[in-house]
């Protein structure tokens, strides 16, 4: 096997992202871990400080819980829906001191399975739930003022996710359009 970027060599345990889970990290030394997840219309917030050694990466699935804008993340789906992930991954970080520009925040998922590609853009109507999540998500990304390194988002395919939180490492693949199986 070949090494990775920190020298080790042992293959990594790897562990599947489901929506609704959170990866968490909250000290060093940070999890040797591979993280994969598959992403339709969700999304997928990673918030990282490395100096901290914190890491912390959702799937989510729709823009809000059913307490709406209201949710103060007490509800009973905590990392379901981007306004409450969002909110409730910030509140780790918020709790060892650490604010806006020094947490770090990557952003994938998020496109039109089932909408023509460009609808929305010519027409500005009915955004599709992946539009949804990821915009929620950039406006709440801009309004806590973090650091948004990397965003890909929308187009019709899917896209699976490998994070490695120890080097801090992201490979996004596009999948094939159309997949059942992709949430
Ligand atoms: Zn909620």
């Amino acid at each position: 096997m070949k090494p990775d970027v920190l020298g080790n060599t042992e293959p990594l345990p790897v562990f599947f992202l489901k929506p609704g889970q959170l990866f968490l990290n909250k000290h060093k030394p940070v999890q040797r871990v591979k993280i994969i997840t598959i992403l339709g219309s969700c999304i997928s917030l990673i918030l990282t400080n490395e100096k901290r050694g914190m890491a912390a990466m959702c799937h989510a699935f729709l823009p809000y819980c059913p307490a709406g804008e209201n949710c103060r993340g007490n509800c009973q789906t905590p990392y379901k829906y981007v306004h409450c992930a969002l909110q409730n991954m910030l509140h780790f970080f918020y709790k060892r001191g650490l604010r806006g520009k020094e947490i770090k925040v990557r952003l994938y998922g998020g496109s039109d399975m089932f909408v023509p590609d460009g609808e929305y853009e010519k027409t500005g109507k009915n955004p599709s739930v992946g539009r949804q999540n990821s915009e929620l998500a950039l406006t709440r990304i801009r309004a806590a003022d973090l650091c948004l390194t990397d965003c890909e988002t929308g187009g019709v395919s899917g896209r699976r996710i490998l994070f490695f939180p120890h080097s801090g490492e992201i490979q996004v693949r596009r999948l094939k359009r159309i997949t059942g199986e992709v949430y």
